[in-house]
């Protein structure tokens, strides 16, 4: 026999989590239902965060935005603030499992299962995202790429949720990009992901970069070398190929049923060799140098 519990407001989930310290939560349950029903987890007592309306919603405060970790990525990617000035990461959730999924499935579910493959984080870490960590003592703060430790493994302790995420609007980049490889170009995870954030002058001089993969390591990869390789270059197939060379060591990723890590390596790569051609006007950007966003139309 499983108990559920489902409250309606922090209250009441402290109150529960006073009466059963053991009770485990989950929000959408895209990921937590499908592990208890593969009995790859267990759980005698559960709580249901779908109905916490305070963990929900997207807001923009002055240059930051707040995103509820119980908001379904459907939600996240209807808003008007995420689509234009952080558009890495809706161009991440429109690629994300499925619309029945993600109307399910919450921003702060995807976060906290910590999978390598987790397509919400690779935009995130670029974004320098921070999380709002809640308890009933009170809140603290902690930034996603100290959050997440491995696959599966957070920062959370016991009786603590992740309430919020805040994202400063990266007024500084025009360009925003995120691919994604997988076995089917949808309704499946990351062979390998890279989401990119580049500031160029008006001559196609990369004067800022960051970039992140997802799925070719424990964590989401991020490189300082690759990125000071870039720093100063003509945005080119040369300055790139050499970033990639740079950047190999970084690349630790698994063999499993999706992919080899050979192949994922090499994909690693290609996906960041393809941005040359991803960043021309034909592929749905708008090159203007005073334009802030440019966002791909086709995804
Ligand atoms: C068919 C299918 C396709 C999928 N495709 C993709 C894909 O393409 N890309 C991808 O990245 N993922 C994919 N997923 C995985 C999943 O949908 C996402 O990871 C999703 O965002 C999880 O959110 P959720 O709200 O359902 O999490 P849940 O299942 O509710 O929870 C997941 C874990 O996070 C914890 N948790 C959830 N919310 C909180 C919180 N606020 N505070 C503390 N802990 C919390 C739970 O305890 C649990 O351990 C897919 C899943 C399915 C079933």
């Amino acid at each position: 026999m499983r108990e559920v519990f489902v409250p309606k407001s922090s209250t009441e989930l402290w109150d529960m989590w006073g009466s059963y310290p053991n009770a485990q939560v989950y929000a959408g349950g895209t990921d937590f239902l499908v592990q208890l029903r593969n009995r790859k987890r267990d759980a005698s007592v559960i709580i249901c965060m779908e109905r916490l309306e305070a963990f929900k919603g997207v807001q923009q405060q002055q240059n930051m935005i707040r995103i509820g970790a119980c908001t379904t990525l459907s939600h996240v990617l209807k808003e008007p603030v995420i689509r234009k000035h952080i558009p890495v990461l809706a161009t991440a959730i429109r690629r994300l499992g499925s619309p029945l999924i993600r109307n399910m499935a919450t921003i702060g579910g995807n976060i906290c299962t910590a999978s390598p493959a987790g397509d919400t984080l690779p935009p995130l870490y670029i974004l320098d995202a921070v999380l709002e960590i809640c308890s009933e003592q009170g809140i603290r703060h902690i930034a996603l790429k100290d959050f997440i430790h491995g696959p599966g493994q957070t920062a959370l302790m016991k009786n603590e949720i992740l309430s919020c995420i805040n994202v400063k609007i990266p007024q500084e980049y025009q360009i925003h990009h995120f691919e994604k490889v997988g076995k089917r170009k949808a309704m499946t995870c990351s062979v390998a992901s890279l989401a990119g954030l580049l500031k160029l002058d008006h001559k196609g001089v990369i004067k800022g970069v960051r970039l992140a993969w997802g799925a070719v390591g424990p964590r989401v990869l991020m490189s300082e070398k690759v990125e000071r390789s870039l720093k100063g270059m003509q945005l080119s197939a040369e300055s790139l190929e050499n970033a990639v060379q740079q950047g190999t060591e970084i690349f630790s990723p698994i063999d499993d049923i999706r992919a080899s890590a050979d192949y994922r390596r090499k994909i690693a790569g290609n996906l960041m060799r393809r941005l040359v051609r991803h960043v021309q006007p034909d592929a749905g950007y708008q090159i203007r140098p005073d334009t802030r966003i440019r966002q791909p139309e086709n995804i």
